[in-house]
This record gives structure tokens, sequence and C-alpha cells, in this order.
């Protein structure tokens, strides 16, 4: 995720490419740079930070050229500094690149490029491509485009410059490019506010396509060689709504984005049937996994905690990272501290990581913003690949964190000498896709929520790895609609919360299949013997809990291990959906901040 724009024209193109990337600001702002061509000569300056800090160079106002192109970074591999900060270019500087995606087979065509003689410069997956490039390069950039990305693997928006050549080759596939049509000049972006100020007519590229872009034409192809002819189309939103993509938003538009990034989250993780990451840890040394985080994150670990028990037979606590580091913990060097944080820069869990260091565990964060402090204070770690979340309401980190979890587990019993069943495999492939066909669900949960958008309280029961499902269901709701609601384990309300249930108290019971479904069919009969409404999230096609339920809300099955991730999406909607009726700011929740770097 970033944002890319490019310009060919006759106007001034550095004012332009840096008005465009401020308003890509909301898809990345790690660092930021730019290449223009001038005389000739490809001139860069790329900076560390957000947009202004690119924008603050004197050297800026200094460029005339009317062809370059720009880059905000959201990193995916290498930190976000001044050297990894895209444009990257080849051996002899002649070609520059832009790149939004992820290369999953960098490594490998890495060792293939420096055999050869190239160095490779920074520590971005990006950076090949442009060697590629310059290996097939024959006076013909489109052509070198082409052969490079004949053996890229992954996702990619591409924009390509050379310094003899008077235009921008761009290529897509998994990640957005858009060209923009103006009048004697043409525009490439990522999104379309990077150039709606300039054009409203727009051409939206698909997977595997390629442009060649000039002043005042364009050509459309196919990578495997055939020209395309592409409608225009005229847009006609305006620049906040096309952030959200149309969403009222950002958590809707990140609870609607989860299928792409667990996409992105599993990239390059399943290889014949196994799962491949890089995490540098000898397993066979760890007695016991302990797991650390604050909010949602905890609620992730809790699922870790069942996940690793179950997957890899290691024995598993779970601590609020406030709580663990003034408790005196008892750690030693068998042990691994897992640390999840979505901002990878949140103080509590950061302070508890630094104990547990101090004490020589060995450690393993599990973090959305490459190259925080998190990142790099741990030994070694999984980067969830999730985009910007910007939505406080964390949506898309969450299940990415619960895949990620699940990755590690099975990747630590492959290196338990175990193999993992090819069943398990597929239907970890199939979690995005299960995510599409619950989101599908939306309208019906619009109509519950403006059922119950007026009720006080709420209460959320879940057993097994569902339990703490209905703990994230239930912080949802309180943090962005302000209702109170309560998650617990099922069987637990008979210990105290039953006594809240009348027929004024929505419970809301996350009933998918599993060796816990006859019980938590009494703990239902318990809810509706005292007037309970029953709110059931179960799978398609169940017809026993209908009878019970006062409401259903439908969800495809699953492994019981991976159903967190899909039962919680209806969860993030009835919550979204409430607060929205309410009439409430669901980006900025009163009192809260988005990463609570204070502990
Ligand atoms: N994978 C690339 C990097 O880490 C591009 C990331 C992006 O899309 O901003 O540099």
């Amino acid at each position: 995720m970033c944002g890319i724009i490019g310009y060919i024209g006759q106007r001034k193109t550095a004012p332009i490419l840096i008005n465009g990337l401020a308003k890509l600001e909301y898809r990345g702002y790690d660092s930021a740079g730019i290449c223009v061509l001038e005389d000739q000569e490809l001139k860069t300056i790329k900076k560390k930070g957000m947009i202004a800090e690119l924008a603050k160079d004197k050297n800026i106002n200094n460029l005339s050229a009317v062809l370059g192109i720009a880059h905000t970074r959201w990193a995916t591999h290498g930190e976000p500094n001044e050297r990894n900060a895209h444009p990257h270019f080849d051996c002899d500087g002649n070609i520059a690149i832009v790149h939004n995606g992820i290369i999953e087979n960098h490594q490998a065509l890495k060792k293939l490029l420096e055999k050869h003689g190239h160095k490779i410069k920074s520590d971005t997956d990006s950076e090949i491509i442009a060697h590629l490039i310059e290996k097939f390069y024959k006076d013909d950039l489109e052509e070198a485009v082409i052969q490079a990305l004949n053996l890229i693997e992954g996702a990619f928006g591409l924009a390509a410059l050379h310094k003899n050549e008077n235009r921008i080759v761009v290529a897509r596939r998994g990640s957005p490019l858009i060209i923009g049509v103006g009048d004697g000049e043409m525009f490439v972006a990522s999104d379309i506010p990077a150039i709606l100020e300039y054009t409203k007519r727009v051409i939206y590229l698909n997977d595997d396509e390629l442009a060649v872009i000039e002043k005042d034409k364009y050509q459309i192809k196919k990578l495997t060689g055939e020209n395309v002819d592409k409608e225009i189309h005229e847009i006609k939103w305006t620049v906040d709504q096309i952030a959200k993509q149309g969403y009222k938003y950002f958590m809707l538009k990140e609870i609607f984005e989860q299928p792409e990034a667990l996409l992105n989250t599993l990239r390059g993780r399943i290889k014949e049937n196994q799962i491949k990451i890089s995490v540098d840890l000898d397993i066979t040394k760890i007695k016991r996994i302990i797991i650390v985080a604050c909010g949602t994150s905890w609620h992730s670990a809790l699922i870790g905690k069942y996940l690793l028990e179950l997957i890899t037979g290691i024995k598993t606590e779970v601590d609020y990272a406030s709580e663990f580091r003034y408790r005196q913990p008892i750690v030693d060097s068998d042990d691994l501290m897992i640390v999840i944080s979505q901002s990878g820069e949140t103080a509590d869990t950061l302070a508890a990581l630094k104990e547990a260091k101090k004490k020589g565990a060995k450690t393993l964060g599990i973090v959305n913003a490459v190259g925080s402090t998190i990142t790099r204070e741990v030994d070694t770690g999984i980067y969830l690949h999730a985009g910007p979340e910007i939505g406080v309401a964390s949506t898309k980190a969450f299940t990415s964190q619960v895949l990620a979890l699940i990755i590690f587990a099975l990747n630590t019993k492959q290196n338990q000498g175990e193999k993992i069943d090819k069943e398990i495999i597929r239907e970890l492939a199939n979690i995005p896709d299960k995510i599409s066909q619950a989101l599908k669900q939306d309208k019906k949960i619009i109509k519950l929520a403006d059922k119950f958008k007026d009720a006080k309280n709420f209460l959320y029961l879940g057993r097994g790895f569902n339990f703490p499902v209905a703990l994230e269901g239930a912080l949802k709701l309180k943090e962005i609609s302000y209702i109170h609601a309560e998650g617990y384990p099922a069987a637990e309300i008979k210990h105290g919360p039953i006594a809240l249930i009348d027929k004024n108290m929505p419970v809301v019971f996350i009933a998918t299949k599993s060796n816990l479904s006859q019980k938590i069919i009494s703990n239902m009969q318990e809810v509706k013997s005292r007037n309970g409404i029953i709110i059931a999230l179960v799978n398609k096609g169940d017809k026993d809990i209908k009878k019970i339920a006062d409401h259903v809300i439908e969800v495809p099955e699953t492994l019981d291990e991976f159903s967190p991730i899909i039962n919680v999406i209806p969860l993030q909607l009835l919550a979204y959906h409430i607060a929205d009726l309410k009439n409430l700011n669901v980006d900025k929740p009163r009192n809260l901040a988005k990463s609570v770097t204070v502990e």
C-alpha cells in the first residue's frame, strides 16, 4: 500500500507531483521521493517521513522538468529510511522505478542479479525491479519492463523512467493504478485524489496491463503483448470521498478491505502446500510462549494461545502488556515472548518487551508498521502487510494478526518436523474469499443495527476460539457507539452476568460449528428462558439455532481454529452501523487515539 504519481506534459512537474503525493498520504507515509527527467538526466530527492519533509527541500523548486514520477511509501520490506525510499535505480542510475506492492520472489531474484554483478543498495523488495529492467534494456523501456515483469511473482503497481526516453511506462498486477487524461498532459497515479485537481478523465488499468504514456497519447497493452482499448471514465466524487473510496468512514473501508489485506498477509507465505516464513528462531529451544499485547491485539493474543497450544503443543500464556511489565514476571531464556501491536509503537507493549529481553527471553513481533520501534527491538518478526489502518477502531489489523498467528503456529509445527495437512493449507488460502462472503451480510446487519441502536447494554458470548471474538465484538461496540457491552465465555454467564438478562438485553452468541456447539445451544436456552433477545452468528444452513434465536447472521463455515477471522466480520459491521446510525464520528471516537504511545 503506498501512493504513486507520475506526470508528463508541459508544466513544471515537481509541484504537481508533490501536491499529488500529499493527496495520497492516507495510503502510506513513512518516506517519500521524487525523480524527474531533466536534460537527459534523472534527478532525485528522497526524504524519510511525511510528504511535508520532501516538500520542504529547497532543491524541489529548482527542478524545471516536465516529466517525473514520485512515491509515498508504506514499507513492507526494509526500514522506512531515506535509502529505502523510492524511487529506486539500476546500477548506472539510468532507470528509475516507483513500486507499490510486494515482490514475493525478491530474494531469489536478488541472488541471481548479484551473481551477474548487480549491486543492490536498499533493503527493499522493489529495487530488484530496476535492476531486472536494466538487465533486459535494449533501447526500449517498454520491452524491458515486460521482460522484467515476466520474472516477478507478487503484486505491483509500477511506474518506470529511462533517462533516454520521453515517456513513462507503467504496469499493474494486484496494486491499483490509473491513468489521468489531460489536455497535452498525462498523469498516472495509484488513486484518483492525486490527480483530481488536474483532470477528471480517468482510465482504470486492470491486472496484467501495461501502459506507455507520452504527453499527448497513451497506449495500453496486456503484459502478453495484445493492445487493449479502454474506456475513459468521468469522475464525479470529491477528494475526501475518494480517499475513503466512497465509504463514509475509513473504518468501513477497512472492514471491506479485509479480503485484500489478508491476501497480502498470506502473500508469498504458502508455497507447495507448505508455510514459508523467514522467522529466525530455533523453536526446539523454546519451552514456553508468552504473548503480550493491549486492546484488540490482546484479543488476537488470546486466540493465539488457543492456536499455539493446539497446533504446536507449546505451553502458551497471555498477558496484558501493562500488567506484565509491573508484576515481577518470571521469565527466562527458554521463553519466547511474542508481542503484538498494529503500530509497533504501543508504549506498554514496548516496555513489556524490554522487560522480557532483559530477562533473556527470545522475542518475536507481530506488527503492521514496518520499521516501527517494536520491530527494531525484537529478535525476529512477522509483518502483517495489511496496509495503513486509519480508523481508530482496529479491524483489518485484528484479522491479519490472527492470520499471522495461524501462519506462525503452522510454521512452528513444520519446524517441529511435522507435516501440515493439505486440507488445512487449502482452507487457509480460502480465508480471504470467505471474508468476502461474510461481508455480504452487511444489509441484514444494517437492519439489526437499526433495531438495537438504542439498547443500553449488550452481551457477547462465545466459547473456545470464539470467546476472544466475543470480547472483540463487545470492545468494537463500546469504543465507537458508547453502548456498554461485555464479552464473556458463554458458560460463565451462570456465574454472574445471567442476572442482567431481561427482555431489553440483546445477547450476541457466536455459535458457528465446533465441538462445543451443543453446549452453546444450552447456553442459548438459558438466555431464552430469561427473555433475553438472541442474535446468533451461525454457519450457513444451520437449522437448530434458527429455532431458538430471535435473529441470525450467517457466515461461511471454516475450521474452528480459523473461524475467529470470519466470525468477527459481522460484529465489526454491527458495531459500525450502530455507531453510524447514532450519528457518531466512527473514525474518531471520543477519548481514544489510534496508537497509544503513553503508558
Ligand atoms: N514493497 C515495497 C517497499 O517496501 C513497496 C511498499 C509500498 O507499497 O509502499 O518498499
